[in-house]
């Protein structure tokens, strides 16, 4: 009897905790099913604020409006679009221009800075004034004089060896002086030059204008002595038309002291055309050979001059010849000829308003 109520009561058990697991399945059933319903509704509740809200913009800014606000929104955001294409191109366009205008300024600079021509060098005898002048023809007699007279040479002989030693030695005096003729400078200077009939040189206002509009330094380079050189360009009217002055006394010593000189290998003393005259006229006036224009009337001053590097002029003559860059039938056909040197100028050079002129001496 107690097994069979053991039994009935072990089964009793068994039935309740299985009503037990059928009531909490069906709890959850329940409670998820309550949960879909509710997210359902907050969906609901959400697509409907938004139909509200889409109501209540219309109502307030209107379709025109509206569509307007949407056309404003797509052509801006285009337009940035292009803006930023066009933008990255003009400013590609601007860094290439920007360079091209660099180089352009650059090269410009560097023309301006660096013109071909930096001296203009200048003869005096029979350059600035022509040889027709009669001034070289008396020159030359008073040469002729002073070796007569005062040197005591045969008359017979003086005219050729006058020429001889003129072509040996550059000039006549340095000739002499080289064959063992002693005399004193300044009182050949004063017998050849002292006599010359200087009122047959007349003011040349048309070869002053061309110097003076002649932006560019230029500088006399004569054999000649420094009062012969003053005379002339004072006659000429172009005492103010250089800023240096190389002559005998620059590259000699007044007091027949040559012994500075001893080692030239054809002179005592130092004079054009030899290349030993140009050195130190390049080094006393601070020359740049390469960066100038000699002119002059002499052929042989100029070929030799073109092998120290000088750009040459030959005054007087009518067509070039070997060695001579340019040919000039009159200083006065300067800017025909040479038009470059008006335009080849540095613009912030201006002309030296020196009053009188200066002389290395
Ligand atoms: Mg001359």
């Amino acid at each position: 009897m107690v097994i069979q109520l053991s039994e009935e009561k072990a089964q009793a058990e068994a039935e309740i905790e299985m009503l037990k697991k059928n009531i909490s399945v069906r709890s959850a059933e329940v409670a998820n099913k309550q949960h879909l319903e509710g997210v359902k509704k907050i969906a609901k509740l959400d697509a409907e604020r938004r139909r509200l809200s889409g109501l209540v913009w219309k109502k307030l800014l209107g379709p025109t409006a509206l569509a307007q606000m949407k056309l404003d929104l797509t052509t801006q955001t285009y337009d940035d679009l292009e803006g930023v294409k066009k933008i990255t191109k003009l400013n590609a366009e601007r860094q290439r221009l920007r360079g091209l205008n660099k180089m352009e300024h650059e090269d410009s600079y560097k023309r301006v800075l660096e013109p071909k021509y930096k001296c203009l060098l200048f003869d005096v005898d029979d350059t600035l004034y022509p040889l027709s002048s009669g001034i070289s023809a008396q020159c030359t007699k008073n040469i002729i004089d002073y070796m007569i007279e005062k040197l005591g040479i045969d008359e017979t002989k003086v005219p050729e060896m006058c020429i001889s030693l003129y072509k040996e030695y550059g000039t006549t005096m340095a000739g002499l002086r080289a064959i063992g003729y002693d005399f004193d400078y300044d009182d050949y200077h004063s017998f050849v030059h002292g006599k010359l009939p200087y009122e047959l040189l007349n003011h040349d206002p048309v070869l002053r204008n061309l110097l003076r509009s002649l932006p560019v330094r230029k500088v006399i380079f004569s054999n000649a002595n420094e009062a012969h050189v003053a005379k002339v360009l004072s006659r000429l009217g172009l005492e103010d038309c250089f800023d240096d002055i190389i002559c005998f006394e620059t590259l000699n010593s007044t007091n027949n002291d040559n012994k500075s000189n001893v080692e030239s290998p054809r002179s005592l003393i130092v004079c054009k055309p030899f290349e030993e005259a140009y050195e130190q006229a390049f080094k006393i006036a601070n020359i740049n050979p390469q960066k100038t224009l000699f002119f002059d009337d002499s052929v042989r001053n100029l070929q030799t001059a073109k092998l120290t590097g000088l750009h040459t002029v030959w005054v007087g003559a009518s067509h070039r010849t070997k060695g001579i860059d340019n040919a000039l039938e009159s200083i006065h056909n300067m800017k025909e000829a040479l038009p470059e040197l008006w335009e080849d100028v540095k613009p912030d050079i201006r002309y030296s308003e020196k009053t009188a002129i200066e002389v290395r001496v």
